[in-house]
C-alpha cells in the first residue's frame, strides 16, 4: 500500500486525534482545509503560443494566526497535494509555537522547462490569480520545491504594485536587499542539522562516526549536507531528480554545491564519485538517512530495506504510515517533517516580523533565535514521546494538533 500525500496526512491527524481524544466534530473541522482555491494560470510561451496551467493556494486553517507556507512549482503538484501540505504546515507552525496558521499553493509546471521571462510572466499572473486571498495579515506565501528567492522578489513586486505601495510582509524567503531575513536562506537545514543532532545525542551516537546519505540536493537538502558535514559527519552519498553520487571515503559538499552552481545540471557524475540511483541511496547502509525530496519516497515496499538507524525527513512526507510501522518494528527513530523542517518557517516568522517592524537583525541573532526555538520543539516533543511511550512523529503531531484544537475550544464557533 502507498498511501498518498493527503491519506498519509488524515491518518496521521486521526492518529492525533485518538491520543488526545478528540471530539469528531473537532476531528472533523480539522480535517478538511478551511479555503482550498483552484486558478487557471494562461502563459504566454516565448513564440508566442498561450498555455493554461493550473495553480492552487489551500489556507488549512487560520485559527492561531495568518496562513503561512511555501508556494510549489513541479508538474506532478495537484490540490490533494498542496491540501496535505497545507494541513502538515498547520501542526508545524503550532508545533514550534509561531502565530501562523498553515497554507501551501502551487503550479502544476516544470520551472526547468520555462525560460526566465516564462516563469517571471507566469509567477506574476498566478499572484494576481490568488491576490484576494493572501497578504501579510492573510495569508503569506514562500518558496518550496521549485520555487526561489527571486521569485519570492517577484511575487512581493506584483503584490506591492496592485497594492499601491511596497508589501515587504506578503511572503517571506526574500532577497535580503528588499526585506529577505539574514539567515532565511540556510534555515531550514539548520534546522534539519540541530534536529539530528538532538537526536543522536538522545541515541548516544556520536555525529563523527556517522554516515549520511541526503535525497534532493536542492536548496534544504545540499546546505543540510553541508551542515552535518561540518558537524563531522560523514556524507557519503547525495542525489537530486537525475540521480545520486555516492563515495564510501565521504563527500565535499562544499564542492558539490560549487559544481552545481556553477552550472552542472546534477550530482550525478560527479568526478571521484559513484553513480547511484535514488532507490539505491534510500537502501544505503548509513546511520543517518536525510530525504529531502518530494512526499512518499519511503514506503511500506521498500521501508524493510533502509538500513539507517536514524531518518530525518528534511522533506515533507517522505516517508508514509505504513512505512512508519516498519520502520518502527526495526527500532529505526523517525524525526518527523514538522519538527525536523521547521527551521524554514521559524526564520520566515521571523523574516515577517522583522517586515512588520521595519528593523533587521544581524545573522548570529537569527541563527541564535533559530537554534533556541528548534531545540525547545525539540525537547519538548522527545521528553511527551519518552513520557507516553510515543514516536517522535506521534509527539510531535499531539502537540501541534493539541494546540490547534486548544485555540479552536478558546476562540469558540462563530454561529
Ligand atoms: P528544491 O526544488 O530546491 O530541491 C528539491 C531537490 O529534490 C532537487 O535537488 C531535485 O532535483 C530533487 N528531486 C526532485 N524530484 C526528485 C526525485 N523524484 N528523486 C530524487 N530527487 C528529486 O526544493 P527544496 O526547497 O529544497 O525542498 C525540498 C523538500 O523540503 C520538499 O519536500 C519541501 O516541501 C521541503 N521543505 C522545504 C523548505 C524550504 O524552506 N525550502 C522548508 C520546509 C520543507
Amino acid at each position: 500500500m502507498v498511501e498518498s500525500a493527503w491519506e498519509s496526512a488524515q491518518i496521521q491527524l486521526a492518529h492525533a486525534a485518538q491520543e488526545l481524544r478528540l471530539d469528531d466534530g473537532t476531528h472533523e473541522l480539522l480535517r478538511m482545509p478551511r479555503r482550498s482555491i483552484t486558478v487557471s494560470v494562461p502563459l504566454t510561451r516565448t513564440d508566442g503560443r498561450v498555455e493554461v496551467l493550473t495553480g492552487y493556494r489551500v489556507q488549512h486553517n487560520l485559527t492561531r494566526g495568518p496562513a503561512k507556507g511555501g508556494t510549489r512549482f513541479h508538474p506532478a503538484t495537484d490540490l490533494d497535494e498542496v491540501r496535505a501540505l497545507a494541513m502538515w504546515m498547520t501542526w508545524k507552525c503550532a508545533l514550534v509555537d509561531i502565530p501562523f496558521g498553515g497554507a501551501k499553493g502551487g503550479v502544476a509546471v516544470d520551472p526547468h522547462a520555462l525560460t526566465r521571462t516564462e516563469l517571471e510572466r507566469l509567477t506574476r499572473r498566478y499572484v494576481s490569480e490568488i491576490l484576494p486571498v493572501i497578504g501579510p495579515e492573510k495569508d503569506i506565501p514562500a518558496p518550496d520545491v521549485g520555487t526561489d528567492e527571486q521569485i519570492m522578489a517577484w511575487m512581493m513586486d506584483t503584490y506591492s504594485v496592485q497594492s499601491g505601495y511596497t508589501v515587504r510582509g506578503v511572503v517571506t524567503g526574500k532577497p535580503v536587499s528588499i526585506g529577505g531575513s539574514r539567515g532565511r536562506g540556510g534555515a531550514t537545514s539548520r534546522g534539519v542539522q540541530y534536529t539530528t543532532l538532538c537526536a543522536l545525542r538522545d541515541l548516544e551516537m556520536d555525529p563523527h562516526d556517522m554516515r549520511v546519505a541526503v535525497q534532493g540536493f536542492g536548496k534544504v537538502g545540499g546546505l543540510a549536507a553541508q551542515y552535518l558535514h561540518d558537524a563531522g559527519c560523514t556524507v557519503v552519498a547525495v542525489s537530486d531528480s537525475k540521480g545520486g553520487a555516492y563515495s564510501a571515503r565521504g563527500l565535499d559538499p562544499v564542492a558539490l554545491l560549487r559544481h552545481r552552481r556553477s552550472g552542472a545540471p546534477s550530482v550525478a557524475g560527479y568526478p571521484g564519485t559513484d553513480a547511484i540511483t535514488n532507490e539505491e541511496l534510500l537502501e544505503l547502509d548509513v546511520d543517518v538517512l536525510v530525504p529531502a525530496a518530494l512526499h512518499g519516497v519511503i514506503t511500506e515496499e521498500n521501508a524493510g530495506r533502509v538500513r539507517a538507524r536514524v531518518i530525518v525527513e528534511a522533506a515533507n512526507g517522505p516517508v508514509t504510515p505504513s512505512a512508519d510501522a516498519v520502520l518502527a518494528d526495526r527500532g529505526a527513530t523517525v524525526v518527523p517533517d514538522v519538527l525536523a523542517n521547521a527551521g524554514g518557517v521559524a526564520v520566515s516568522y521571523f523574516e515577517w516580523v522583522q517586515d512588520l517592524a521595519a528593523y533587521w537583525w544581524s545573522e548570529d541573532e537569527v541563527n541564535e533565535r533559530l537554534r533556541v526555538l528548534m531545540e525547545r520543539a525539540y525537547a519538548e516533543v522527545a521528553s511527551l514521546a519518552a513520557a507516553r511511550g510515543l514516536s517522535l512523529r506521534r509527539a510531535a503531531q499531539v502537540i501541534g494538533v493539541g494546540r490547534v484544537a486548544e485555540a479552536h475550544r478558546t476562540r469558540g464557533l462563530y454561529p
